[in-house]
């Protein structure tokens, strides 16, 4: 095992660091109070693909000048003064270019006019909020990953979020048709690291999800204690009704009000080191751990135990809805990129659903005076009011804070941020934007040499239970929109890391601990992030010939702090009256704003976040 940072390769050239925009972080800084800096990375260099940010590498999602002006906001409550005014009127201002605002500016359209001048401001150097695309370019081949949003759950959608879809020329079932790719890839096995576990043990063809009745004898080869293995053959060989004789009011109980680490050890007899085996199991599908789902929400999750249930097993099984899924081969910054090309179509030339993931865009015409559409980007806005029949909004872009006025504005960015945006709120109102906080999640795809250590291994994708990114993959089987990557066999690869930041404990309200997880997120640096990828590598692939100083050619962390939206959660939540859920309250319109975004729906799905954008263009008067 590499322990030291020389030995891991940490001082080798890889494109890895940010491309910063130096000038604007630096100006920014004077509204900062001391301790609240511009966070750039150090020794950020400028990267090549400066002008194409799919092509950036290094710290992305909230990436270095994205965030720093509303924690300023935010935590700091720093005031942003006087703005500047624009010499610009536009009948929308909508704040946040992900996939609720763009679908806000289409359906304003769509409502009061193709020439309704819009305004899209957006805290990030790219549009799509969580729907990112991540790219490497190495040997002229572009490869292409996730950077955030990766597929659509279709059958679980309206008929108003098929027809968007369709008139987007998008054919989900034929997305789905062209999908060979599998979450984890298609042989998974774990990974028990030497650092956690003493000894470094790939046990293949092992799955944490359903039963895996069948390859039971790879048990004995886990680094678990003597009694954690007997326990965990037990618990998947005997098949038992653990809630025979109870009341539908205990069965109830033992499903929803207890969490699945304390059934597996409960009712599923499983001793701790057993236990911690999946904690990490739901950490990139839910974003929290298993400690804090309830039983039933990990098993429709597919984690083991309904066998443990006799007749009500049904009670349990995973929706449909999540495994029939369609993807794009840079998830949903494809639909995203289709909604930017609708609205100003001189960013690329003849896109279609069908060729869309190699369209390279021009960023250049995202923001042109003349156009009745205008994305503009780095732009954090810090204050919204109703005035004089139309909104007043403030935003602060190149350290400068600058205003705007519209008829109309849509809050598409997450709720929490709202209070401090729009002050003048209700104070009930602020305080159920405030109960949503998003969960942390991270993604960092890296760029390999070569294929070859991992098929030489006979692996596709690992789950590392003691690792910081719960699961490695390799990037493939999504070979659509025009592109394809081939099987990746040998030559460069992109691996996906794929996972969450855990909270110091799992003790405390499940928003306190989401807080402190993004608290812990936000403090790692790139090198931690570059740390930790070379030190699993090195550890995974390295005894299949994987040269940790040599082979890793880029690294792109996609964090995000307000990652999934807040869903309501058997352990933590009650059951809210209709109309008096906080997401409901939260969402109401304000005077002449309204208020989108996946938050307004509890529901960290595209669809929820487009559903919300229609209802909310359709609440402005
Ligand atoms: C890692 C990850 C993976 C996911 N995977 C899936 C998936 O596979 N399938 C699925 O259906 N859903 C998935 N989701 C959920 C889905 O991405 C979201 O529900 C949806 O994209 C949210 O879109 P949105 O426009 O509501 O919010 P966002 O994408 O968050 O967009 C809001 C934008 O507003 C910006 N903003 C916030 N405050 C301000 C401000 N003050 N000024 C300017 N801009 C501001 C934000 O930075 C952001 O860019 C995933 C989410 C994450 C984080």
């Amino acid at each position: 095992m590499k322990e030291s940072d020389k030995d891991l390769g940490m001082n080798t050239a890889i494109t890895r660091r940010d491309f910063v925009h130096t000038a604007a972080l630096a100006s920014l800084g004077a509204f900062l109070p001391i301790g609240c800096s511009p966070q750039a990375d150090p020794g950020s260099t400028v990267n090549t693909s400066a002008g194409y940010p799919p092509l950036r590498t290094g710290m992305r999602g909230a990436h270095p000048g994205s965030f720093e002006a509303a924690h300023a906001l935010a935590r700091s409550g720093v005031e942003f003064g006087n703005a500047r005014t624009l010499d610009e009127e536009y009948d929308v201002v909508i704040v946040g270019a992900g996939i609720s605002g763009l679908t806000a500016a289409y359906e304003y359209q769509k409502r009061f006019g193709a020439d309704a001048r819009i305004l899209i401001l957006d805290n990030h150097d790219d549009f799509g909020g969580h729907a990112k695309r991540n790219e490497f370019e190495v040997d002229g081949q572009t490869l292409l990953s996730w950077g955030g949003t990766m597929n659509l759950e279709y059958l679980s959608f309206s008929p108003a979020v098929l027809g968007f879809l369709d008139e987007l020329g998008i054919d989900v079932e034929g997305l789905n048709k062209d999908l060979t790719f599998q979450y984890g890839g298609d042989k998974p096995s774990i990974w028990f690291d030497e650092q956690s576990y003493g000894e470094s043990v790939l046990v293949k063809d092992f799955s944490m999800y359903g039963r895996n009745l069948d390859v039971l004898d790879v048990i004995r080869d886990f680094p678990l204690s003597v009694e954690g293995k007997t326990a965990l053959y037990t618990f998947y060989t005997e098949e038992r009704n653990v809630l025979e004789g109870m009341s539908e009011e205990a069965i109830h109980r033992v499903l929803h009000q207890t969490s699945y680490t304390d059934f597996l050890r409960d009712f599923g007899g499983l001793p701790n080191d057993a236990v911690s085996l999946f904690i990490k199991s739901m950490d990139g599908y839910w974003g929290i751990q298993t400690p804090c789902l309830s039983a039933a929400e990990a098993m429709k999750s597919w984690l083991p135990g309904a066998h443990l249930l006799g007749p009500h097993a049904a009670k349990v099984t995973p929706a449909i809805e999540s495994e029939q899924v369609a993807m794009f081969p840079d998830g949903n910054a494809s639909i995203a990129r289709l909604l930017v090309h609708a609205l100003i179509p001189s960013v690329a030339d003849n896109v279609t659903a069908d060729n869309v993931a190699l369209a390279r865009f021009a960023y250049d015409k995202l923001d042109e005076a003349g156009s009745s559409v205008r994305i503009r980007l780095n732009s954090t806005v810090v204050r919204v009011q109703n005035r004089d029949g139309g909104v007043e909004a403030s935003y602060v872009n190149a350290g400068e804070v600058v205003g705007v006025r519209a008829r109309h504005c849509v809050l598409a960015c997450y709720h929490a941020i709202i209070p401090f945006l729009c002050p003048d709120l209700p104070e009930h109102q602020k305080e159920a934007q405030r109960y949503q906080v998003k969960h942390p999640m991270l993604l960092t795809n890296v760029l390999i040499k070569d294929a070859s250590p991992l098929n030489d291994l006979d692996i596709t994708g690992v789950y590392c239970p003691g690792r910081m990114h719960a699961k490695v993959w390799k990037i493939e089987g999504v070979d659509t929109a025009g592109y394809s990557a081939g099987a990746a066999e040998s030559g460069p690869v992109s691996l996906m890391f794929w996972g969450m930041v855990a909270p110091p404990t799992h003790d405390g309200p499940l928003q306190e601990q989401l807080r402190a997880a993004r608290h812990h997120l936000l403090g790692l640096t790139f090198d931690d992030f570059e740390r930790e990828v070379r030190t699993v590598l090195d550890g995974l692939l390295g005894p299949a010939g994987f040269d940790v100083q040599t082979d890793i050619l880029a690294i792109t962390v996609n964090r995000w702090p307000h990652g999934y939206s807040y869903s309501y959660m058997d352990l933590w939540d009650p059951e809210w009256a209709a109309g008096e859920a906080p997401h409901e309250i939260a969402r109401k319109p304000f005077g002449n704003i309204s208020i989108a975004n996946a938050d307004a729906a509890a529901s960290a799905y595209t669809q929820a976040a487009i559903e919300q954008a229609m209802r909310a263009v359709a609440e402005l008067t």
